[in-house]
């Protein structure tokens, strides 16, 4: 299974618009962050997690051709604002698989209902196919199953996912220990740390990092990061051993 980091930066990306503060100025392409979302491909199966609005320019960098479903996190802009240009995937494959808290598929309903719409469909919308994710219930993704983990993203609950020894958690700020339960024997752990200062919704990176040790993971990637963080090469030196910092376009193999 190969996992491929599509982007790693918090709500407005690195840079932001506008930002004269050094990390945003700064030349190292693993200080670009576009917002954050992942592929995750194994055989002839691919499935995308989050759908933000840099979406098409995620598709045109990765290469990535075919999308057998998309996995929500939750509702917030910058994990769904890019559902319009699944129009390509649409046209070549049909509806596209949707996996989604009842609450999102509401939210996308609103702000997307031209994609939803049943009569009268403009011709070049795209339509895709929702399949609730309830907490505590396991789905198929492909050959293999997805475990929704569910944490607090302050007051609004978020799912994270677990795929055969591989789990995704972005957006968390406290999760509960039956959930963690879920997650032993991981190869790899991704987990959200937006920037040293404690942030009311989000884990902060020594919030992160505690979590990784409650985990345990073999390796650990950390995302969804702030400008505020640093530099990566300055902030990589400085995590423990089997910590990484992830970075636009890495891809890693399970
Ligand atoms: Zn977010």
């Amino acid at each position: 299974m190969k996992v491929y980091f599509l982007g790693t930066g918090t709500s407005q990306g690195i840079p932001v618009i506008g930002s004269t503060h050094s990390v945003c100025r700064s030349t190292d392409p693993r200080d670009k962050r576009l917002r954050v979302s992942v592929w995750i491909h194994w055989e002839d199966y691919s499935f995308v997690i989050d759908c933000g609005p840099d979406f098409r320019q995620q598709m045109l960098t990765s290469g990535c051709t075919k999308i057998d479903g998309i996995l929500f996190t939750h509702e917030h802009a910058d994990h769904t604002a890019g559902l319009d240009d699944i129009r390509p995937f649409y046209f070549k494959q049909g509806n596209i698989p949707v996996y989604l808290h009842q609450r999102v598929l509401q939210s996308l309903e609103k702000r997307f209902d031209y994609i939803f719409e049943t009569e009268n469909r403009y011709p070049g919308a795209p339509a895709v196919t929702p399949h609730e994710v309830v907490e505590g219930i396991p789905f198929a993704v492909g050959d293999k199953t997805a475990v929704p983990i569910s944490a607090m993203h302050g007051d609004l609950q978020v799912f994270g996912y677990r795929i055969a020894d591989f789990a995704y958690l972005t957006d968390i700020k406290t999760i509960s220990e039956a959930e963690v339960e879920k997650l032993q024997n991981l190869e790899v752990l991704v987990i959200n740390a937006l920037r040293e200062e404690p942030h009311n919704t989000h884990f902060n990176l020594q919030e992160a990092l505690d979590f990784i040790a409650l985990v345990r993971p073999k390796k650990a990637y950390l995302t969804h990061i702030s400008h505020l963080l640093g530099f990566h090469q300055e902030v990589q030196q400085r995590l423990p051993q089997n910590v990484f910092l992830a970075y636009d376009n890495l891809e890693i193999t399970l």
